[in-house]
């Protein structure tokens, strides 16, 4: 009985973001901006970063696709904004581990109302819909990481 509530109550958390998706749209200041496709799905999405250094000031993201990958994205984006890079990566290893079938992870408070998307453990081929969002923003990250502002601006001229 617990566990019927509790996916009905996960359920409507993804409903939640997939219907009213947060951080929705574009960025006018995008530092980096990744688009990232699952074909098995059909899912797309484009994922804006504005930095500052290392922390994510912004975020936004564009795109469509199945209730998961939507609902992934829109959660993802309420977590990593204002945190910097070096925080997501320990959210995001978490957030890999719980979709893979980790029962720690999938209680693990760091993780926040992403664990509503715990159940996709159990249908391998949803798999990549959760973890487009993930993907993007690591690429997102790197890329970022990549393209330092150069800090010895006169040695180019
Ligand atoms: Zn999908």
């Amino acid at each position: 009985m617990a566990d019927a509530s509790l996916t009905a109550l996960y359920q409507d958390i993804i409903l939640d973001h997939y219907r009213r998706p947060r951080n929705k749209g574009t960025l006018a200041n995008a530092n980096v901006s990744i688009p990232m496709r699952n074909p098995l799905c059909g899912d797309e999405i484009t994922l804006e970063l504005e930095m500052d250094g290392d922390l994510i000031s912004d975020v936004r993201f564009t795109g469509r696709g199945c209730s998961i990958s939507q609902a992934s994205t829109s959660m993802m984006t309420e977590m990593v904004k204002g945190k910097h890079a070096s925080e997501i990566g320990h959210i995001g290893e978490r957030f890999r581990a719980m979709v893979m079938g980790d029962a720690d992870a999938a209680t693990d408070t760091v993780l926040g109302k992403a664990r509503a998307l715990a159940g996709v453990a159990r249908f391998p081929a949803r798999v990549k819909c959760a973890l487009l969002a993930w993907n993007a923003l690591e690429r997102g990250l790197a890329k970022s990481a990549d393209h330092e502002p150069a800090k010895t601006r006169d040695a180019e001229t």
